[in-house]
């Protein structure tokens, strides 16, 4: 898999109708790896209407067939793991560990969809008629429209294709610009080579913020799975739930997790939970940590050893084994990560741990004596940046933790296991860790957001519920005495 100017739009592959181009390049040496033209709307339209026309036989396919579809995936995964493994380092600027670590979550989920078509199940309920009985099946939504981000680009597109194909839907992905490859081409070749019938899996490459709008407005799509950040997030809710052709959202948002040491933590597991929660992919991952509060007990203790554990992780090239930070994904937001440490310090923050920004690369800095009020603790940071804060006591990290808009990931050490429970309880987020880093991710058990992290699951069961829906049917057994 090489060569990708072209898209899988209706069936067939193509160059994009708009005028406009744009160049894919590589983020740590800037080498360009793709040149594509644009998909326009009258792509966008034929992408829709060619996969509610495919849909249809899709959904009457026995599910064996579809699992062993999804099956003939996880196959093209395993034989073409390092392809797929060296497009993620050089479109996306993924480590050789961080690439790893997507291509195996891509095709757990794809496993994991393989075993859903046997899955759905409807029910029978009484009724208060008498002679009738009603059932509930669950059915395909249609076709789902997936928008994915940068940053875990193959995963993040993959756990909406993977499971709403599984479940008889089709798919229209809308890839970032960044990542168009990873995030949406690939997929569709290995779909492609396991025998998806064509027509049911398009992707169409266009900026957000021209093609975005007429994506989610659709009449076909019945379901946005859109996972991004916030901002753009809200904007895709309002228009899918309150615009012409009102549809099913779900949204897999920013996050902010805080990452607590409680006083009776067992410090090493903590500072190497902390290392790599923060800076795997240089912190671009929704579940990050983006806040350490820690014990003012143990603060000292805590900061001398994890600002040396951090001295010590390598930064460079991410095709090299050892890298363990490589490069931001663009310059946009390496700007907004310089931006962000220029503030941190004008607001007071110590500075633990510096380095020089090269190019793309911005080594770890660490942040001592932060506050809540400062930008570094409210904000999202995804980058290779962090602030410890000092807590009083277990309520006062508590109320620490919590302090924030979002409500994705969080993670809590304590050398009490009832301790760290009861702690897990108390934070308002979807997914919290307890003596563990908050970037975690199963196949099978749900993932997603509290607050404004979002709305929906992913992954097992969950997927079943989002990418299904149930219609009630009612059979009167015997005729009806209506009272006129
Ligand atoms: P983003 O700017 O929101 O972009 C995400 C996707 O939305 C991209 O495909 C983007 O296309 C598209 N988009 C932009 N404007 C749009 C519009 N008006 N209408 C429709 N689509 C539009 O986010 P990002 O910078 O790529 O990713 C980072 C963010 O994603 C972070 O906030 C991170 O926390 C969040 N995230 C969340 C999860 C989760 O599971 N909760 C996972 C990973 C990342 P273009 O690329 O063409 O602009």
């Amino acid at each position: 898999y090489r060569d990708f100017h072209l898209q899988p739009i209706a069936g067939e592959w193509r160059e994009g109708g708009s005028e406009r181009r744009t160049t894919v390049t590589n983020p740590y040496d800037g080498s360009v790896l793709l040149d594509i033209r644009l998909a326009d709307r009258s792509d966008l339209d034929a992408a829709f209407l060619a996969a509610e026309k495919a849909q249809a036989e899709w959904a009457a396919t026995p599910p064996a067939e579809r699992s062993a579809l999804l099956q003939r995936v996880v196959e093209i995964f395993d034989a073409r793991k390092e392809e797929i493994i060296d497009w993620l380092i050089r479109e996306a600027g993924s480590t050789r560990l961080k690439a790893n670590v997507e291509w195996g979550a891509a095709r757990g989920i794809t496993q994991e969809a393989a075993s859903m078509p046997g899955r759905v199940h409807g029910m029978t309920l009484a009724s208060n008629v008498p002679g009738k009985e009603n059932r509930v099946y669950r059915k395909p939504l249609g076709v789902v429209g997936v928008i994915s981000p940068w940053n875990f680009p193959l995963h993040l597109s993959q756990r909406s294709i993977a499971p709403a194909l599984a479940l008889g839907n089709a798919v229209v992905v809308k890839p970032a610009s960044d990542t168009p490859v990873t995030g949406g081409l690939l997929l569709a070749k290995i779909f492609e080579e396991a025998g998806l019938p064509a027509g049911l899996l398009s992707v169409v490459v266009g900026a957000g913020s021209e093609i975005g709008d007429a994506f989610v407005e659709h009449r076909v799509p019945r379901l946005i799975s859109f996972t991004g950040s916030t901002q753009v997030g809200r904007g895709i809710g309002r228009i899918a739930s309150g615009g012409e052709h009102i549809k099913k959202v779900s949204l897999e948002l920013g996050g902010n997790s805080p990452f607590v040491v409680l006083d009776d933590a067992d410090l090493d597991q903590a500072v190497n939970a902390a290392a790599m929660g923060k800076f795997l992919h240089q912190g671009q991952i929704c579940m990050a940590i983006n806040r350490i509060i820690v014990d003012e007990s143990r603060y000292d203790a805590f900061v001398e050893r994890f600002v040396e554990k951090v001295k010590g992780l390598r930064v460079g090239d991410p095709d090299e084994m050892e890298t363990v930070v490589g490069p931001i994904i663009n310059a946009r937001q390496r700007e907004g990560l310089e931006e962000k440490i220029a503030t941190a310090r004008r607001e007071g923050a110590s500075v633990l741990l510096e380095g020089e920004i090269q190019g793309q690369l911005v080594p770890p800095h660490v942040f001592g004596d932060v506050t809540p009020d400062m930008e570094i603790s409210r904000e999202e940071i995804f980058g290779p940046l962090v602030g410890i804060q000092k807590a009083r006591d277990e309520a006062h990290a508590l109320e620490l933790a919590n302090g924030t808009e979002y409500g994705l990931s969080s993670a809590v050490f304590s050398g009490d296991l009832a301790r760290g429970l009861r702690f897990a309880q108390g934070i308002k987020a979807g997914m919290t860790h307890v003596n563990d880093m908050p970037v975690n991710d199963e196949a099978h058990v749900p993932f997603g957001g509290e607050k404004n992290s979002g709305l929906g699951r992913f992954n097992g069961d969950w997927a079943i519920e989002e990418f299904t829906t149930d219609q009630w049917i009612s059979v009167q057994h015997s005729p009806r005495p209506y009272p006129f």
